[in-house]
């Protein structure tokens, strides 16, 4: 019994590759290759060379003193918000951008709807001297104005998406048809551990490094390698997949995944996507996703843009229906209010993002011994519009 990946592509009856006839042979090449050249010692190397000094990893792992004292339990922030770029993400560009190269790809595509994602998959091109285009809504071209600036100064090329609701779900149908037309030379940065199989299972692995390191640092800091609870917030999963992914199948350490609830659950403006989800495809797997009763795909809504995505991995579909973490669904007050309580209790600005895990404290009791492990998936630079505002600072 696992609740990783079967040899299908599929974890338990979520994931596979649906895709159209002509996207067939990019996603084969890459399903046949990946495995073997991330097992190869020399891409190793690389990988982990980078991740210590370009990543700056390992991120610590804080023990948060004051936000333990406050809940009666001992609380860990796995410090993701002090990598390069600021997130999680970059973890998964790196290791794709090596990836990319071993195939013999000298042109990446990216799609990105808040932009935190093109401007990691820029910088690694960069890094590289490799092409980049990234394709984004025009509706999110003008959102995120200063993420586009980002790529632009790293050497990006930011395509428009004009069609549909000129948002993420366009940007992906442009990348997409992009990457038809170049099958040869290009390769498709995903950035979450959603799409076609591999690339959930790819990006889990690449994002894994971070329980490794939570493992070992535990056992320096507490004489145990497992946690009693991991929690991370899941727009697409990758840094909940990467924070759960070493204790999948020691059921010991108890996973919670914390969605964005928005305005709330049934408010009809959120992104609680397994709660709200039902069985169908997005972005070539099966999955749960948010849709009307004919199978239209609903649009998400969360204060946080990184969380603002219809579907979930298929990881987590399994882990949901499988009842093997818990899912909670945190409100856009709820999350703000946790945020601004981090910054003022251990001096950390948090994004957004994981200001919906921080606020699990305040919705489920733990007990005093308990080890609680939180995925601190990125820093609060990006956000400051967002709580000035909220907050009226
Ligand atoms: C993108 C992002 C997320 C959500 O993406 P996942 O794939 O679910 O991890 C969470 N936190 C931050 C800081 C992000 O930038």
């Amino acid at each position: 019994m696992t609740y990783n990946i079967n040899n299908k592509g599929y974890y338990g009856e979520f994931g596979g590759a649906y895709i159209p006839e002509m996207l067939y042979p990019n996603v084969e090449e890459l399903r046949q290759n990946y495995l073997k050249v991330m097992a190869e010692p020399e891409f190793q190397e690389e990988f982990h060379a980078l991740l210590k000094d370009y990543v700056g990893r390992p991120s610590p792992l804080y023990f948060a003193k004051r936000l333990s004292a406050k809940y009666n339990t001992k609380i860990y922030l796995k410090r993701e918000d002090l990598n390069h770029t600021g997130a999680h993400k970059i973890n998964n560009t790196i290791g794709q951008i090596l990836m990319a190269k071993r195939l013999g790809k000298n042109r990446i595509i990216a799609e990105t709807g808040a932009g935190q994602h093109g401007v990691a998959t820029a910088t690694v091109c960069a890094l590289m001297g490799l092409e980049c285009i990234v394709y984004m809504g025009e509706i999110d071209i003008a959102r995120q104005a200063p993420n586009v600036a980002r790529m632009k100064m790293l050497g990006a090329t930011v395509v428009p998406a004009l069609s549909g609701s000129r948002t993420l779900k366009d940007a992906t149908n442009e990348a997409i048809r992009d990457w038809i037309n170049n099958p040869v030379d290009t390769h498709y940065i995903i950035g979450s551990v959603v799409g076609p199989h591999p690339y959930p299972d790819m990006v889990a692995r690449f994002q894994a490094i971070v329980s490794e390191e939570i493992q070992w640092q535990l056992q320096e800091k507490e004489g145990t390698s497992k946690p009693d609870y991991v929690v991370a917030c899941v727009g697409g999963g990758s840094n909940a997949a990467g924070a759960f992914y070493h204790f999948l199948d020691d059921t010991d350490v108890k996973l919670i995944a914390v969605e964005a609830a928005g305005k709330g659950v049934h408010s009809g403006e959120s992104a609680a996507t397994s709660i709200l989800g039902k069985e169908g495809i997005i972005h070539g797997s099966k999955t749960l996703l948010m849709q009307t009763p004919d199978g239209q795909i609903t649009e998400p809504y969360s204060i946080s843009a990184g969380l603002d995505y219809p579907g979930v991995g298929p990881m987590h579909a399994h882990l949901y229906k499988s009842g093997r973490a818990e899912f909670v669904a945190i409100t856009d007050d709820d999350a703000m209010t946790a945020g601004l309580e981090l910054c003022k209790m251990e001096g950390i600005i948090p994004a957004i993002e994981s200001s919906h895990a921080l606020a699990v404290f305040e919705h489920k009791k733990f007990k005093p011994e308990d080890i609680v492990v939180v995925s601190l998936s990125g820093r609060g630079d990006k956000d400051l519009e967002t709580y000035i505002q909220h907050f009226g600072l």
